[in-house]
């Protein structure tokens, strides 16, 4: 059994997913290492961080370098000296939400322009199994398809009835050594396709399963509304993967209704802008009311940025791009959100949740406005 389920409190779940590469204690933040890097971040800073699984992007590594290339040289982990677990996507995502490069969908794959120079490429769910076994990822993805909110109810039954064909063709795919494989279902918001989904992803058998096509756009509080009941309809016994979330208050929403796993560019992404994320907020490094400020960016905070540098010092960086400033930021975002996630297991291990919950958020300035 890959996964252990070591304790409940509501519908939250506190278990350990074991991988090749190590265990990894739930619910998980997957740090995302797009090409293969977090980035700015080395992979002995990310452990050093909390971080216990890292996602990697098969589209993305399947261009560049080319995922044949990563395997002669001895799979992911080891050409970017990472040994911990390494969680790949099947790459629909990136297919399908890079919307003007989708040429065709039909019975058998996918048809798209790559990013990189434009040419066609296709991917089926054998390409996706084959790329993912190259890169020697310990969970990989099932391809799905994935339509954006607010498509009409035909294409989101086409949606659930393809990705479940493909789920079925792509679990007798070879795989790499001890490489665990999770399906993911479709059916947006909508009861009835998305519990047809998981009936049929479920029936498959395996070793976990994601919650996809949300968090594409549709209201937050219908897509919370989703996870509460989907979530609880997804097997006991096997982690349960949210993609696509790492606010603070979208990490304990879903947690809250019995999600495990789940992975997000924001630290990163927010680091670029130039923002912290702390316990009082999102804070702008840009704005002059840190010009003078010698505090660190979250007191308390046991990151190298918040240890060593004060508020001042950093927003100076990033105002002048120096590549120590995204760093910082970067370190001190990512080990935010491992904290956090941390808290949240040790809050539902003692059956505190519902108040570490709402410390968390009571905290946080107007995060119910804040959408990442
Ligand atoms: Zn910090």
């Amino acid at each position: 059994m890959s996964f252990d389920l070591v304790a409940t409190d509501g519908e939250a779940r506190a278990g350990v997913l074991h991988t090749v590469h190590g265990d990894v204690p739930t619910p998980a933040f997957m740090p995302v290492g797009t090409k293969g890097a977090v980035r700015s971040v080395d992979p002995a800073e990310l452990r050093e961080l909390g971080t216990s699984i890292l996602l990697g992007n098969t589209y993305h590594l399947h261009f560049r370098p080319g995922d044949e290339l990563v395997a002669d040289g001895g799979g992911l982990h080891a050409f970017m000296a990472w040994d911990g677990p390494i969680l790949t996507d099947s790459g629909g995502f990136q297919v399908f939400s890079l919307r003007d490069t989708l040429l065709a969908v039909d019975e058998v794959g996918v048809t798209f322009r790559s990013v990189y120079d434009g040419s066609p490429v296709r991917f089926t769910p054998e390409d996706v199994a084959r790329i993912q076994a190259n890169l020697g990822s310990d969970v990989a993805m099932c391809l799905d398809v994935c339509p954006p909110a607010l498509v009409d109810r035909g294409d989101l039954a086409e949606a659930v009835r393809l990705t479940s064909a493909w789920a079925a063709r792509q679990r007798v795919c070879a795989r790499a050594p001890g490489q665990l494989l999770f399906g993911i279902t479709q059916g947006a918001s909508d009861e009835e396709l998305r519990l047809r989904s998981i009936a049929e992803i479920t029936e498959l058998d395996f070793d976990g399963y994601a919650l996809g096509g949300l968090s594409v756009g549709e209201p937050r509080d219908v897509m919370f509304d989703s996870v509460a009941w989907a979530a609880p309809a997804l097997p006991d016994e096997k982690p349960r993967y949210f993609m696509g979330i790492g606010d603070p208050e979208g990490v304990l929403e879903v947690v809250e209704r019995g999600v495990d796993m789940f992975d997000c560019v924001l630290p990163t992404r927010t680091a670029r802008t130039g923002s912290a994320l702390t316990s009082e907020g999102r804070l702008n490094l840009r704005n002059s009311r840190f010009a003078r400020d010698p505090r660190p960016l979250d007191e308390g905070c046991a990151c190298p940025a918040c240890t060593r540098f004060s508020r001042a010092y950093i927003r100076h960086l990033a105002n002048q791009k120096e590549l120590l400033g995204l760093r910082l930021l970067s370190l001190h975002n990512l080990r935010y959100l491992l904290q956090l996630t941390a808290g949240a297991r040790e809050a539902i291990e003692r059956g505190t949740f519902t108040a570490y919950k709402a410390e968390v958020l009571g905290r946080l300035p107007g995060a119910r406005e804040e959408v990442p």
